[in-house]
């Protein structure tokens, strides 16, 4: 199946063959374990839990062949991916370099949960590779970056974060939930580890809640086997849904990079908009390094209300006039989705450290959806006019 492109890979890796009774979908095992005839190993007992019955594995084909990785395991949830992955290859006195401004919940994991555990965590800032070299200490054992980050979606050199740590021999995992195998091939950057919220692109549906882990194979399996401790596994139905929804991958996330491209378009031509964040904005401006690495930057972008008394408040005015668009977390699904992430992501942070990480009191996160792009413009259009600068 290697030699297949995304969209057939989409389609038809990992599928069960010959298949069952002629079945194109997998048909969903809902069971909790599977006959053994008391033979062999425990290597041999299938149990849900274990990651091995026939809905799990095919999923793990699937997302194998669509990342081009050697292996891959679904888990419960994006974060059940991160942390296993993490406790898989780190122990107590070793330390991970973190790129600054992650994910809030892995952002949670580096500075509460794995300092108690004994594994230390620092941070070093995307946009600057010299300071990662400076932060690497001989026992630093992964370097972890994020794709793309959130809210404000800067792309770092991910050739430089690789070469690094080859340098110092550490292991490097990324978060590619931004990117999706659509617009970034991290295994063929040199990655050792690719982590996803399959909750967003992956499934695509905003209907339920998975992760991903994929990688080189003998890594893969001693994520597997952390998994198996700590009980992450995904359930049959869950990926039944996910598989269902990777076939059509390709197709949701090009009309999602397109309608992140043409809003961000609109936006920039708007003189009420002070600020557009969006790398494919301006390509030719990128470092070549990241221009290349990257063949779209997903459909996340995040804009700076221009106001002449409050932008906070103007922000929320604008968003309470979208008719399409909607308030609420999460990203990768077929509907727009809209927030505010001083009042919701980064919530939780000083507004100095906020500010100081380049999130506006004003700025608006859009995640776009797979809807028709010019009906997008007219509803943020509409809802710009109606509440002036
Ligand atoms: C949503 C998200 C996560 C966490 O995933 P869940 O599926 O919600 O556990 C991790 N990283 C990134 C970049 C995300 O967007």
């Amino acid at each position: 199946m290697t030699r297949h492109a995304l969209e057939t890979l989409a389609v038809h890796a990992g599928r069960i063959q010959p298949s069952i009774a002629g079945a194109l979908a997998t048909p969903i095992f809902q069971t909790s374990t599977f006959g053994h005839s008391g033979d062999g190993d425990y290597d041999e007992v299938r149990y849900t839990r274990l990651s091995n019955g026939p809905n799990q594995l095919a999923l793990g084909r699937k997302l194998a062949a669509l990342t081009g990785a050697e292996a891959a395991v679904a888990t419960a949830s994006g974060m059940a991916a991160i942390t296993t992955t993490l406790l898989a290859h780190v122990k107590a006195g070793e330390r991970v370099l973190f790129q600054s401004g992650l994910y809030g919940g892995t952002h949670m994991l580096a500075t509460e949960d794995l300092p108690r555990m004994g594994i230390a965590a620092d941070f070093a800032p995307g946009d600057d590779p010299a300071r990662w070299r400076e932060a690497v200490r001989p026992n630093t054992k992964v370097i972890y970056v994020e794709a793309i980050s959130n809210p404000l979606v800067k792309v770092l050199d991910l050739h430089a974060v690789v070469r690094l740590a080859r340098e110092v021999g550490a292991l490097t995992v990324i978060d590619a939930t931004f990117a999706s195998p659509v617009n970034l091939r991290p295994m063929e950057l040199g990655f050792d580890l690719e982590v996803h919220s399959a909750t967003k692109y992956l499934n695509g549906h905003s209907d339920l809640i998975a992760g991903a882990v994929c990688g080189r194979a003998p890594l893969l399996q001693a994520v597997v086997h952390t998994l198996n401790h700590l009980g992450g596994s995904l359930d049959p139905h869950a990926c039944f849904l996910l598989e269902r929804g990777l076939k059509t991958l390709p197709l949701r996330v090009r009309q999602q990079n397109q309608n992140a491209l043409a809003l961000a378009r609109f936006f920039a031509a708007r003189p009420d908009v002070a600020a557009v964040h969006y790398p494919g904005l301006d390509r030719a401006k990128l470092p070549a390094a990241i221009a290349d690495a990257f063949a779209g930057f997903g459909g996340v972008l995040s804009v700076e209300l221009a106001s002449a008394s409050d932008a906070a408040e103007r922000a929320d005015r604008v968003l309470r006039s979208l008719a399409l668009a909607t308030h609420a977390p999460s990203l990768g699904g077929p509907e727009t989705l809209v927030t505010r992430p001083a009042t919701t992501s980064h919530a939780g942070l000083p507004p100095a450290e906020r500010r100081a990480l380049g999130i506006a009191d004003g700025l608006v996160r859009i995640a776009c959806g797979i809807e028709d792009a010019g009906d997008l413009i007219a509803d943020f259009a509409q809802a710009l006019d109606r509440n002036p600068g």
